[in-house]
């Protein structure tokens, strides 16, 4: 069996009749960006008292290069391809501290899996998701940061963060359906 993340990754800038479905993408994550990270890294585990390892190196190194949304188990999947001795519960932890410090977030989709994005040179987005088939879009609006704003105004509340998630049925789920239901008649 094959397993898909759910959605198609553009590398390249989109056209601008096609959908983004990233945002701020870029091809590929250089040398330097690796290093700066790796250095952000390596402070929070001075912080906790723990020490940077290959195994937790590579699993930032492999969690950079992809613009998804993975669970532990597919990141788990993806990191053994490079070391193969890498187990679960280190990529596990790994994806804990790399919350910790900021480089990772974790994103609620539509089945309850918590899933991870890094956020490193990240700009702020929201998620728009598919409850048929998981598949996501990213999208970014200035509007829901000026609500957070304009609420925590309202209610003398100095505001830190936001979560605000779409949920619907995308257009290949549609179709699909569609197409099954004239089947039945
Ligand atoms: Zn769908
Ligand atoms: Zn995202």
């Amino acid at each position: 069996m094959s397993w898909t993340l759910g959605a198609i990754i553009i590398s390249v800038p989109a056209p601008p009749n096609m959908l983004q479905k990233r945002i701020d993408d870029q091809p590929t994550i250089s040398r330097d960006n690796i290093r700066e990270a790796e250095g952000i890294f390596l402070q929070h585990l001075k912080r906790v008292g723990l020490k940077q390892t290959e195994q937790r190196n590579a699993i930032l190194r492999t969690f950079l290069e992809t613009r998804e949304h993975l669970s532990t188990d597919e990141l788990h999947r993806l990191v053994k391809k490079t070391d193969p001795r890498i187990g679960f519960t280190t990529v596990y932890r790994t994806l804990k501290l790399l919350a910790g410090c900021g480089l990772a977030s974790e994103v609620a989709f539509h089945d309850g899996i918590a899933r991870y994005e890094h956020q490193y040179n990240r700009r702020s987005h929201h998620h728009m998701v598919c409850t048929e088939c998981g598949a996501s879009v990213e999208f970014f609006s200035e509007k829901v940061g000026e609500i957070e704003e304009e609420i925590g105004r309202k209610h003398h509340y100095l505001t830190t963060r936001h979560t605000f998630q779409i949920y619907g049925v995308c257009e290949e789920c549609r179709n699909r359906k569609k197409t099954n239901g004239r089947r039945i008649v």
